[in-house]
C-alpha cells in the first residue's frame, strides 16, 4: 500500500515555499512561466516523484490541441539517455479544447501535471531506440495509446496524487466549456472517475 494525499491542496499552502523550490530545482527544472500556481502546481507535483528530481525538464505554454503533453525534447537521438532533456507543454489556447489550464482549480493542476511526470517516468526508462519505437506505438496504434494514458493514471495514483488526479477528471467530465469532441475523444484513452476512486480504494492507505 502507498500514502495517498488526500489533503487538498491550495496554492496559499505553498505560496512561501517558492524560493526554497526555485533554489532546490534550479538547472535541472525550468518552469517557463509566470503565472505563480503554474509554478507551484508544478513544483507540488514534482515533490510527489523523488525520481524525476534530478531529470531535466522544462515546462512551456503553447498552444496545443489538447491540456498538456510530455515529451523528450526534439533532440534526444542526439544525446544519451542520461543527458536527455524533457518538455512538458501547456496549453494557452482553448480553440481546440474548448479550456486551457487556467480553468483547472489548483489541486486539479496539481493531479494533471503530475499525469505528465507519470510519462516523463517511463521514457527516462528507455534507451533511444526503446523511445523511439515506444513513440512510434503510442502515436500510430489507439491500443497503445490507450495502454500508455491507463499506465500513466494508475502511475499518478502509485505517487499519491489520485484524489488530485480525480478532481482534474471530474471536472473534464462535467464542465461545459470543454468541447464535446475532445471529452469524447479523452473518454476512450484514460480512466474514468469511478475507475481512479476503484484504484484509490485498492492501492493507498490513509494516515
Ligand atoms: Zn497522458
Amino acid at each position: 500500500m502507498i500514502f495517498c494525499d488526500t489533503s487538498y491542496c491550495d496554492v496559499s499552502q505553498y505560496l512561501d515555499s517558492l524560493k526554497s523550490y526555485e533554489k532546490k530545482y534550479a538547472g535541472k527544472h525550468e518552469v517557463k512561466t509566470d503565472d505563480l500556481s503554474l509554478k507551484l502546481a508544478y513544483y507540488v507535483a514534482l515533490s510527489h516523484y523523488p525520481e524525476l528530481q534530478q531529470v531535466h525538464v522544462k515546462l512551456r505554454l503553447k498552444p496545443l490541441p489538447t491540456t498538456m503533453q510530455a515529451q523528450p525534447q526534439w533532440d534526444f537521438l542526439l544525446h544519451t539517455r542520461k543527458n536527455r532533456a524533457y518538455q512538458i507543454y501547456v496549453n494557452i489556447n482553448e480553440g481546440y479544447t474548448g479550456i486551457t489550464y487556467k480553468d483547472l482549480s489548483f489541486n486539479s493542476l496539481v493531479g494533471w501535471i503530475g499525469h505528465e511526470m507519470a510519462h516523463i517516468t517511463e521514457y527516462v526508462e528507455k534507451d533511444n531506440r526503446e523511445l523511439v519505437s515506444f513513440i512510434a506505438s503510442y502515436v500510430l496504434d489507439k491500443n497503445e495509446l490507450r495502454r500508455t494514458e491507463h499506465k500513466a493514471d494508475k502511475l499518478t495514483i502509485q505517487h499519491g496524487l489520485g484524489t488530485q488526479l480525480l478532481e482534474g477528471v471530474n471536472f473534464f467530465h462535467r464542465n461545459r466549456k470543454v468541447k464535446n469532441s475532445y471529452r469524447e475523444k479523452n473518454k476512450k484513452y484514460y480512466l474514468s472517475p469511478e475507475e481512479i476512486v476503484a484504484d484509490i480504494n485498492q492501492m493507498c492507505t490513509q494516515k
